[in-house]
């Protein structure tokens, strides 16, 4: 299978379709697509775009959100799930990071508060590292695909990490999410309108 070819067709269609993550990763800087990816967790794509509209739409910076109030953050975000939880948690990173310089490896981000694997991996793809971040659209469509045959995200990241180049790397996350937010959806994947059909083996999961 060409990689690439298979990146590209991917993207492609993402991008014609106006899937959400180009919209935003487009005008994100490091701290807000850190934050975002916080609010993300088990929480749907709508739910969790609203909740960033509102918090960087207050927010002009990291040291903003660093001074407001736990209730404040909670009401602009209350659309994502554990809210209340994922509040403290963003009240504490931007207190940390408005004392410091913006961290760029995984030790350092996964010292954060709340921040485990997958988010450490997607900012550090974000910053032009090499990482994979593997979070539900790119366990589920490596399996669908046929890419890799794996029951976890871990075991996941650990297959591609050996499928793909290094080079290649930072662009699965955004990818993969893109196309499945338009095409390789969750529930009832648009196969008839899939422009990687022909080399999918369809493991539906
Ligand atoms: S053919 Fe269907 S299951 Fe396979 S990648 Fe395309 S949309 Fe997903």
């Amino acid at each position: 299978m060409d990689l690439q070819s298979l990146l590209e067709k991917m993207e492609r269609v993402a991008k014609e379709r106006n899937a959400p993550i180009f919209l935003h990763k487009a005008k994100l800087e490091p701290y807000q697509i850190l934050i975002a990816t916080v609010l993300s967790s088990r929480t749907r794509d709508e739910q969790t775009a609203k909740a960033v509209e509102k918090l960087f739409s207050r927010a002009k910076g990291i040291e903003d959100i660093a001074k407001m109030k736990v209730e404040e953050i909670e009401e602009l975000i209350k659309s994502v799930g554990f809210y209340r939880v994922k509040a403290r948690r963003i009240k504490e990173i931007a207190e940390i990071l408005s004392r410091r310089k913006f961290p760029e490896t995984f030790e350092e981000l996964t010292q954060l508060p709340g921040v485990g694997r997958k988010t450490a991996n997607i900012v550090l793809a974000y910053l032009g590292k090499p990482a994979i971040a593997v979070d539900t659209h790119v366990h589920r469509i490596s399996n669908r695909i046929g890419l890799v045959k794996t029951k976890t995200p871990e075991k996941t990241e650990e297959e591609l990490r050996k499928i793909f180049p290094t080079e290649l790397w930072e662009k699965v996350n955004y990818v993969f999410v893109g196309f499945g937010q338009t095409v390789c959806l969750p529930r009832n994947p648009k196969c008839s309108e899939c422009p990687i059909g022909d080399v999918c083996q369809k493991n539906i999961i």
